[in-house]
């Protein structure tokens, strides 16, 4: 040593890619965080443990949900023509229940109605039937059966008893995707996504002649118990002009891109800023940690957050979603595994109507080699309404640059397909659009929003 003390060790980076990675894994070892299970509370609590970690004052903000519990279901094809695909009846189907429905059992002749447009629907007598929905999944979210005006609430407008509609995503894994709109304890019908495979399979069953599924259900909704993690960092000026960041720490299975991968930024970014001198941080910061987006959706989210906290929603600086930050890029072609390519996955810059933001957010996606990037104004994607879209709505800029990998919301969403170096690329992505919204004077950001009224 050659004078002066040195530290015995270099404190660890906490936007460094190993340390964002192993959150990751922490966060997917709770295994499927659904809202109001013990695995959501334990994951909850352990979020708020490593931003208390970091320094932040942290509380566990409890309140009341309606809860979907499933407890199990099967879906068999029991009849159809024999073939040499399906030789025998029953052949049991891989499928999931699309999160929002409610308990039923039944038996029913298939349909097949397509992309399921009003068109389609309109050919078939659907009073008593199931009806099979084809589509595509599209950058691996936007399901087209969600875009036509929810094909679910349409087939069951025309008396289908249930639904069936493609995954769409490698092989034979079945995708999870909501309705859109959900009524929980009123929603008509059950419904079920399907692997691709098996799919296909249903498909010609139907057009071979009569093809009968049975189904069965068994979920209740029941009043349950959800948190939303709460972590403030004051700044060298108090009250007004805050800046949010957030993440959903529930999920349907391990849920690695979606969302540990935001949640692990959250907290790598909360220790970032704890760590700087407050004058360089002058406006208040809240780390936040919601749930209920995947499994719960479209009732929770920052709702609750942004109901308690109306005031200060009023005045705020600027928002930031972080959601699905990292994966391997892969090509889905339809075969079993999609192919591996280099580089990222497309991204969709899901931004708020305001020139000033759309340029910092450009500037900073191509610093980080955050492309290809699409960009999206929120107000027109409408992409989730219970983020950041509520926080648009109420005139806060706001941004999320998401994208998502063909394994997402299937149980190979897992974290040995986040790469850590693209995890950390996207965190100093987001630290630099915070440090910007902390930099900028008071009001500027917000003044450049187009405000839902004038639109
Ligand atoms: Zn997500």
């Amino acid at each position: 040593m050659f004078g002066g003390t040195a530290p015995a060790f270099a404190a660890a980076d906490p936007l460094g890619g190993d340390l964002l990675h192993r959150d990751v894994r922490d966060l997917c070892a709770f295994g499927p965080r659904r809202t109001g299970t013990d695995a959501e509370h334990g994951a909850s609590a352990w979020v708020a443990e490593r931003l208390r970690a970091a320094g932040l004052e942290v509380r566990l903000d409890p309140y009341p949900f309606r809860q979907w519990r499933l407890t199990g279901w099967d879906v068999e094809l029991v009849a159809g023509t024999a073939s040499a695909e399906v030789a025998a009846f029953p052949r049991t189907v891989a499928t999931h229940p699309i999160w929002n429905t409610r308990p039923a059992a039944g038996e029913a002749d298939l349909v097949y109605v397509g992309s399921g447009t009003q068109k389609e629907l309109d050919r078939h007598d659907l009073r008593g039937k199931a009806v099979l929905v084809d589509g595509k999944v599209l950058l691996n979210v936007f399901a087209t059966y969600n875009a036509d005006g929810y094909v679910y609430w349409n087939a069951a407008a025309r008396g289908a008893v249930a639904m069936f509609a493609t995954s769409d995503a490698p092989g034979n894994l079945v995708r999870m995707i909501g309705m859109g709109r959900n009524e929980l304890d009123a929603n008509p019908i059950p419904a079920f996504t399907v692997g691709r495979k098996d799919f296909g399979m249903m498909r010609r069953a139907s057009h071979a002649g009569t093809a009968r599924i049975r189904y069965r259900l068994d979920a209740t909704h029941v009043d349950g118990v959800t948190h939303d993690v709460v972590a403030t960092l004051p700044g060298s000026r108090t009250g007004k002009d805050g800046i949010v960041a957030c993440a959903h720490t529930d999920s349907m299975f391990d849920g690695a891109l979606d969302d540990a991968t935001g949640i692990a930024g959250l907290i790598g970014l909360a220790h970032h800023f704890a760590a700087r001198p407050r004058h360089r941080r002058p406006k208040p910061m809240t780390f936040l940690a919601v749930t209920g987006h995947d499994t719960g959706f479209p009732h929770l989210g920052v709702r609750h957050w942004i109901e308690a906290n109306a005031a200060q929603v009023a005045t705020l600086s600027g928002f930031c979603s972080l959601d699905h930050l990292a994966g391997i890029a892969a090509e889905d072609l339809g075969g079993d595994r999609p192919v591996r390519r280099g580089g990222d996955e497309e991204r969709l810059l899901l931004i708020s109507d305001n020139a000033l933001l759309y340029g910092l957010t450009a500037q900073v996606a191509v610093k980080h080699r955050l492309f290809p990037s699409i960009p999206a104004p929120e107000p027109l994607a409408r992409a989730n309404p219970d983020l950041e879209g509520m926080f648009v709505e109420r005139g806060v800029p706001s941004v999320n640059m998401t994208m998502a990998y063909p394994w997402y919301h299937t149980p190979q969403d897992t974290p040995d397909k986040i790469p850590p170096t693209q995890l950390a690329r996207s965190t100093r992505a987001y630290r630099d659009i915070l440090e910007a919204m902390q930099r900028m004077p008071s009001g500027w950001l917000r003044r450049a929003e187009t405000s839902p009224r004038k639109r």
